[in-house]
């Protein structure tokens, strides 16, 4: 295949140098100013267990912290710590009713849909989890030609609808920073035309990879990705040594836990966090991701853009997701959830497909604001299987729960009064990082993401709806309408014009 070898960063002759030699010590220590690092494990025991010690499901200490994340303020990790141990049922109603009310206040009623885009699977760790770890011998391994990316978006974009991808890659030097640039650039590029003849593609890349250093961060910025996204998995060091063994890259903890601060460093300031659940004990795992955003404030005054919430699900050749002794239920995934909305007001919050339908159709209610649909997660799964949703164990990472179509799920949020946004608008006017954060404090962003979401679902609505979709989401675009008329009278002559456009078939008008 051929690569551009970008002469900014480094390459290496085979797995062993790479292996040997890709980690820069130095951009870890500047990050863990004399040696000690932000996840302080005895500071969140602490937390937990002073939390603990005092008066569980006390309503009135419940409400004040309530009554606080509802003004949009950041919690302290001993509130959050608190938090977490309440299990009154009535009092968890009224953290969920808060963490709508909090996620309509700062994204109003839309959610975002996306879709993972698998481009490799080649990878030189040996995640005890993960189906793709370079031990397993089950797994067919494959990573996608320039040509082959141009199938997968001719479904993703062409078929499905999609604006927005996380595009997934393993971790292999074969399969590097100049394979992620040539790929992402060749999302960009390829435009399709849609079932209705209208041109459409892919406007937002965002990344799942392994970290990278600083010059390797600036690469993927030059090529205009969104958010830079690494799930932590666990942050508790010896059960993250336990899992990720010493002799692999991904064995270095430190490396992992400061990725997002080399992002900051190199112009990525979308960054999404995320633990994997099931690993470790979900409280000090949540407790972990609350004092990462802090450190990521201290140090650049951007929080996270994202959080993830994956849970372990089976995986090929592994037990590990069977057996492990820290398997959430869905009861304590929404505390979860709800905990995070009340912890961090602006942060957006991602339900993958790994969750069942019920778990996302109640994830709305819990403060989500992203999730994704039609997904397929196995190398080439889009353009290869006839049927969107079909599973293949040896060729994907892990088996997806809720496999409902893009449009199954939209008109379902429909009937709710939900609307989905496709806006990618955002960060190509650059409202990123703290620029964003700041909007969305002063409602701005809120005020631009409506008539994005608009638009944009006007697009999708006109170019891949079925006649039974439309009529199901008519109702809602058009009180969306009416309420950008009557809150924003000053936008409005313009909207409308836009709107008009685009229901005449022009495309990608934004503000
Ligand atoms: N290879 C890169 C890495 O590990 O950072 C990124 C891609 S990896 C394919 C994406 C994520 O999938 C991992 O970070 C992990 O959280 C998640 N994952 C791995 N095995 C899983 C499993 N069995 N169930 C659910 N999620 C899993
Ligand atoms: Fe490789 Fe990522 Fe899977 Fe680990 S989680 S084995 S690094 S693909």
């Amino acid at each position: 295949m051929p690569l551009t070898a970008n002469p900014t960063i480094r390459h290496f002759k085979d797995v062993a140098d790479y292996k040997a030699n890709f980690i820069q010590q130095q951009q870890i220590d500047r990050y863990l100013p004399g040696g000690k690092h932000f996840i302080d494990h005895d500071q969140i025991f602490a937390d937990l267990a002073h939390a603990t010690s005092l008066p569980k499901n006390d309503p009135q200490r419940v409400r004040d912290i309530i009554a606080k994340s509802r003004e949009l303020n950041i919690l302290l990790p001993e509130e959050t710590a608190y938090m977490l141990q309440v299990d009154d049922p009535d009092l968890l109603n009224e953290m969920e009713h808060a963490a709508l009310e909090i996620k309509r206040s700062v994204y109003d009623n839309r959610i975002v849909m996306f879709a993972p885009l698998y481009i490799s699977n080649y990878c030189v760790n040996r995640c005890k989890y993960c189906g793709f770890r370079g031990d397993n011998p089950l797994e067919k391994r494959r990573m996608l030609t320039m040509d082959e990316v141009k199938q997968e978006i001719d479904v993703l974009a062409g078929k499905i609808g999609h604006k927005r991808l996380i595009a997934v890659y393993g971790e292999h030097p074969l399969t590097s920073t100049d394979y992620f640039a040539e790929t992402i650039q060749t999302i960009y590029d390829h435009q399709v035309l849609s079932p209705k003849g209208t041109k459409v593609g892919i406007r937002r890349v965002n990344v799942n990879a392994a970290p990278l250093p600083v010059e390797d961060l600036r690469v993927l910025h030059q090529v205009g990705i969104g958010t830079f996204q690494v799930f932590q998995e666990t942050y508790h060091r010896p059960t993250y040594e336990r899992l990720h063994p010493a002799d692999t890259v991904k064995g270095n903890y430190d490396w992992r836990t400061t990725c997002f601060h080399r992002c900051m460093e190199a112009g990525v300031d979308d960054v999404g966090l995320g633990v994997l659940f099931g690993l470790y004990d979900w409280q000090f795992e949540v407790m972990a991701l609350i004092y990462h955003s802090r450190d990521l404030e201290k140090w650049f005054n951007i929080g996270p853009h994202t959080i993830s919430f994956p849970r372990l699900e089976p995986a090929s050749g592994t037990d590990v997701p069977e057996k492990s002794p820290y398997l959430i239920n869905d009861a304590i995934f929404r505390r979860i959830v709800v905990t995070t909305r009340l912890s961090v007001p602006y942060t957006g919050l991602i339900l993958t497909c790994r969750e069942s339908p019920a778990s996302r159709d109640a994830g709305i209610n819990w403060g989500a604001t992203q999730m994704d649909a039609s997904s397929n997660i196995a190398i080439k799964g889009y353009s290869d299987f006839e049927k969107e949703t079909m599973q293949e164990k040896h060729r994907q990472q892990f088996m997806l729960s809720d496999n409902r179509t893009l449009e199954q799920l939209i008109t379902a949020f429909a009937k709710r009064g939900v609307i989905t946004s496709f806006c990618t608008a955002g960060y190509r006017c650059g409202r990123t990082g703290g620029c964003i954060m700041d909007a969305l404090k002063t409602g701005k962003e809120g005020k631009f993401c409506k008539i994005n979401a608009v638009l944009t679902f006007r697009e999708w609505l006109d170019d891949f709806a079925s006649p039974e979709a439309l009529r199901l989401c008519t109702p809602v675009i058009e009180s969306e309408l009416k309420e950008i008329e009557q809150e924003f009278p000053r936008f409005w002559p313009t909207v409308k014009e836009h709107y008009d456009r685009i229901c005449r078939g022009e495309r990608d008008l934004f503000f």
